[in-house]
């Protein structure tokens, strides 16, 4: 999967599921990702000086990258991604759905 921070995903499991939103971290090495609004739990907490209310803290927890499919900001389909190499060597992510350029991977090569 080639999740990458700031995408939009598709949630395809769990309490969210068909939910859209966007992608605020990663973490590669245990392959999850944190998605907005997405996954939240309520944290209770007493009254203490740094929340002198208590209440309920909301806090979004990692998911499985498995979970959620990065949808095409061209077609704005969910799709799978996959990588292309341009003929100046540079390297983009692209939407296997239609094809479209999602980001760059790497840069073009220096004449
Ligand atoms: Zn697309």
């Amino acid at each position: 999967m080639r999740v990458n921070k700031d995408d939009v995903v598709l949630i395809r499991t769990g309490a969210d599921r068909g939910e859209r939103a966007r992608v605020v971290a990663v973490d590669r090495e245990k392959g999850t990702v944190v998605v907005e609004g997405v996954n939240v739990v309520h944290k209770h907490v007493r009254r203490s000086r740094r929340n002198p209310q208590g209440g309920r803290l909301t806090k979004e927890m990692p998911m499985a990258m498995g979970n959620v499919q990065v949808v095409c900001p061209s077609c704005s389909k969910p799709t799978r991604v996959g990588a292309r190499f341009e003929e100046n060597g540079a390297k983009f992510r692209v939407c296997k759905k239609c094809g479209a350029k999602i980001s760059q991977i790497s840069p073009a090569r220096k004449k």
